[in-house]
C-alpha cells in the first residue's frame, strides 16, 4: 500500500476508532475530545431536559448533585452555549421590568443579587468535580482563589441597574471571615464595581439556613429605607422569605442545590 493509501486508512477507519474509545472514558478528559458533548448540547436529552425544567421550577427540591445520567447533559448545557443563552434572556426580561421604574430622587430604590452563580460562575469548578456533591472545604479552597469568571450577562445588568440610579446590594452566604477579601477582587476583576454594599454571611449567621440569613439581611436594608425593586438569585432560597422585594428573577443553575 501507498504512503497515500495509508494515510487514507489512518484518517477513515483508525482515528474514528480512537474517537469513540477515548469518549467512552471521556470523564475528566480534554473538552476536544469529548465533542459532540454527551447529551446533544443540552438540548436532546428528554429526561434530562425535564429535570431541569423542575429544578428551575422549584418543583425539584433537596437534591444533593445532578443526576448521574444528566452529568454529560448538564456538562453540554452550562459549556455549549444554551446556558448563556438562558441567563441573557433572563438579563433582558429584568431590564425591560427596569425600565419600567423611575428610581425616585431620595436615592433607595434598590436591587439585590446574589453573587456565586449569579455575578460569579463557579462553572469551571463544578464541572472539575463532575457535578457532584457539596463540598464545603473545596468549595471554599476554589473561592478563596478568586478567580471566578464573571457571568457577561449579569454583569452588563449590574452596570445597566447602577447606570439608571439603582442601588445594588450584593448578598451572599460566603463566609465573611474567611473569603471577604477573594470575593471583594474577584468581583472587581469580574466588573462588579460600584456596588452600594457587600454583605457576606458573618459569624453571627453560621448554621443559619440561606433562607434566614439573606431574610435577615433584607428586612434590615428595609428597615434602613430601602425599597427593594427587584431580586436575583440562581437558588430560590435567594429568593424566598421576607422582604423578597417586589419582583425576583430566577437564574438558572442546574449545577447543584441551596435549601
Ligand atoms: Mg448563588
Amino acid at each position: 500500500m501507498s504512503a497515500r493509501g495509508r494515510l487514507t486508512m489512518l484518517v477513515v477507519f483508525f482515528l474514528p476508532l480512537l474517537h469513540c474509545v477515548l469518549l467512552e472514558g471521556a470523564e475528566g478528559a480534554p473538552w476536544f475530545w469529548r465533542w459532540p458533548p454527551i447529551g446533544g448540547g443540552g438540548g436532546e436529552d428528554p429526561y434530562c431536559l425535564s429535570w431541569r425544567v423542575m429544578v428551575e421550577a422549584n418543583n425539584a427540591k433537596g437534591w444533593r448533585r445532578v443526576p448521574a445520567p444528566c452529568i454529560g447533559y448538564v456538562r453540554g448545557y452550562m459549556a455549549w452555549g444554551q446556558y448563556y443563552r438562558d441567563v441573557g434572556s433572563v438579563a433582558d426580561q429584568v431590564a425591560a421590568y427596569a425600565a419600567q421604574i423611575v428610581p425616585t430622587a431620595d436615592g433607595l430604590d434598590a436591587w439585590v443579587f446574589d453573587v456565586d452563580d449569579t455575578c460569579l460562575s463557579n462553572q469551571p469548578y463544578y464541572q472539575a468535580k463532575q457535578f457532584g456533591a457539596y463540598d464545603p472545604v473545596a468549595f471554599k479552597m476554589w473561592a478563596s482563589r478568586g478567580v471566578c469568571p464573571g457571568i457577561p450577562a449579569m454583569q452588563w445588568l449590574f452596570q445597566t441597574l447602577r447606570g439608571r440610579g439603582f442601588r445594588v446590594f450584593l448578598v451572599t452566604g460566603r463566609d465573611e471571615e474567611t473569603l471577604a477579601s477573594s470575593t471583594v477582587a474577584n468581583l472587581a476583576a469580574a466588573g462588579f464595581f460600584g456596588y452600594d454594599r457587600l454583605i457576606m454571611r458573618s459569624a453571627s449567621y453560621r448554621g443559619q439556613s440561606s433562607v434566614a440569613f439573606k431574610s435577615a439581611v433584607r428586612r434590615q436594608l428595609v428597615a434602613e429605607g430601602y425599597r427593594l425593586r427587584g431580586n436575583m438569585g440562581d437558588q430560590w432560597s435567594d429568593l424566598q422569605g421576607e422582604c423578597v422585594g417586589d419582583r425576583v428573577f430566577k437564574v438558572p443553575n442546574p449545577m447543584y442545590f441551596v435549601p
